[in-house]
Formats: structure tokens, C-alpha cells, sequence
């Protein structure tokens, strides 16, 4: 790829995206869209073929491997017993709301990003997301959003979740699933992560979806257990997990805690997290059959 030709793909990236009427638009995320012939094409495809060498491509370097971590058993055995109950029924609604009118806050876009479809040693990547990680928010839903309302400039304070859940049920989509939320640092998933900085190790946030439950008042501390949640928070959970599970190729022992995924070693949500609340709302709504 000349010089020469890389100005003239970027020339005509930039006047498509002025010329919004015929030859293209400029997508949500930012990147031009070419309507054509052939197909539609993104800036960063076009960006990545200008980049590309004319010889044959260097030699792909193998990302590092996460370090042996604790494999995940999931509490999460369930039935097929999606029972015609009232219990369903409110579920089902709660689960087709969700789909249909979301309660949504914008965020911060420092607090979030693209999934990659690449590493940092440009080894592709699948970006489907394939992972549920519970969290908790330690301090109220509201500190949490305003947490991720507020531009952090630096890496390392950049955090999000895909959504949140109040004690009182209310769900919250903050980050949408085609995105990548900063749930997680340093993490791994049954020996999977995703090298995407060479400078920092790997991570599951490039597969996964974070949702986050409302601590209780009495768990604003950094001990071990606290009251638990409610049951509403179950109830919104199981019809988000359900939404999520119907779109992504998502099995329920592939819903999993930051605790297990953590490499750090020191995180712990959801901490008194009740799995048979979740099962016996995920039955009800038919998962496993
Ligand atoms: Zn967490």
C-alpha cells in the first residue's frame, strides 16, 4: 500500500462522509458507512486495508495465555419446567418490556468502547458476546450511574456495565451488548481472555456482558456477607439474563460472578448472591428447555 493510495482511500472516506445525501452517512459509532455496489464498508475497514503492507503480513505473535485460574462450576443445573403460574406470567411481561421499552442512561463514552475484533498481536477475536458476570454496586444504583456519567480520561478509571439493577427491580440498560463494558480487569474464563493491550493482561470484557445488582444498605462495607437482594432484583435479573440469552449464544453455565473471573484476586461480588433464586425464575421462563 503506497502512500499515494492510502490519501486516496482517506480522500474519499472524507468526502463520503460530507456528502451524507447519496454516498454515505455517518454511523452511531462514528465510523462512515459507504454505501455501494459491493457492500457497505466502515472507516476502520477501510483504514485497515490502507494500513496493510504490500508484501505478505508479518507473522502474528500468540497472544500470552491467561495463568492457570480455578475452572467454573455453575450453580445454575436447571429443568425444563416452565409451569403456566402467575410467576411466569409477570416474568414473561417484565422479559418482553425489556425488549421492548428499556429503561435507558447514556453514560460516558470514556467508560466504554468497541468490541475487537482483533488482539494486540492481531489474532482475530470473536467479540460475541458469550459470558454473563454478576456484579454488585457496594454504594446505591445512583452513585454507580453517576460514576459512569462522569468522563474518565485514564485507563484505569474507566468502569461500566452493560446494566443495573435497583433493589427495587428497576433495570437499567446503560452500555448496549454490541459495546464493551469495563466491568472487568484483569480476568479470565475458563482459560479464555482477550489480549486487546499489549501494555495491560488479558480480560473477559471483550466477550462479555456485565450487569450489576443494587448492594442493600447494610452491605456498604468491605466485609463478606450483608442481607442479600430482593426479590424483585431476582425477578428483573432472570428476564434480562433471559432477553440476553435468546439474542447471544449464552448458556446458563456461562452466567458467572466477578469473583470467579477475577485474576486480581480481590474482588467478591456479588457477595450473598442466592443461585436458587435465580434458577427457579429462569425455569419459570423456560431457559433450559
Ligand atoms: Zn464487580
Amino acid at each position: 500500500m503506497t502512500r499515494r493510495r492510502q490519501a486516496l482511500i482517506l480522500a474519499a472516506v472524507a468526502a463520503a462522509g460530507i456528502g451524507l445525501g447519496g454516498l454515505g452517512w455517518l454511523a452511531r459509532d462514528g465510523s462512515v458507512q459507504l454505501a455501494g455496489a459491493s457492500g457497505r464498508r466502515s472507516l476502520l475497514d477501510l483504514l485497515e486495508e490502507a494500513r496493510q503492507p504490500s508484501g505478505p503480513r508479518p507473522q502474528a505473535t500468540e497472544p500470552p495465555p491467561p495463568p492457570p485460574h480455578p475452572n467454573w462450576t455453575s450453580p445454575l443445573r436447571g429443568s425444563c419446567r416452565p409451569l403456566d403460574s402467575p410467576r411466569r406470567q409477570q416474568l414473561l411481561a417484565l422479559a418482553s418490556r425489556l425488549r421492548t421499552a428499556p429503561e435507558r442512561i447514556a453514560i460516558d463514552p470514556s467508560n466504554y468502547g468497541q468490541r475487537h475484533s482483533r488482539d494486540a498481536y492481531g489474532n482475530p477475536l470473536d467479540p460475541t458476546p458469550r459470558l454473563v458476570v454478576l456484579h454488585e454496586t457496594v454504594f446505591s444504583m445512583e452513585s454507580a450511574i453517576n460514576t459512569f456519567r462522569t468522563p474518565h480520561p485514564r485507563d484505569e478509571d474507566q468502569v461500566s456495565y452493560h446494566a443495573v439493577i435497583g433493589l427495587d427491580g428497576r433495570v437499567v440498560k446503560l452500555v448496549d451488548p454490541s459495546r464493551r463494558a469495563y466491568g472487568a480487569g484483569n480476568s479470565a474464563f475458563r482459560g479464555e481472555w482477550a489480549v486487546t493491550n499489549p501494555a495491560v493482561r488479558g480480560s473477559v470484557n471483550n466477550f462479555a456482558l456485565h450487569v450489576s445488582l443494587e448492594t442493600p444498605a447494610d452491605g456498604e462495607h468491605t466485609g463478606p456477607v450483608h442481607s442479600g437482594y430482593s426479590a424483585a432484583q431476582y425477578d428483573g435479573l432472570a428476564a434480562l439474563l433471559a432477553v440476553w440469552m435468546e439474542r447471544f449464544p449464552i448458556p446458563a453455565d456461562q452466567i458467572t460472578t466477578h469473583r470467579a473471573v477475577d485474576l486480581w484476586g480481590d474482588r467478591a461480588d456479588p457477595r450473598s448472591f442466592d443461585w436458587d433464586a435465580l434458577l427457579v425464575r429462569l425455569e419459570s421462563l423456560g431457559v433450559f428447555c
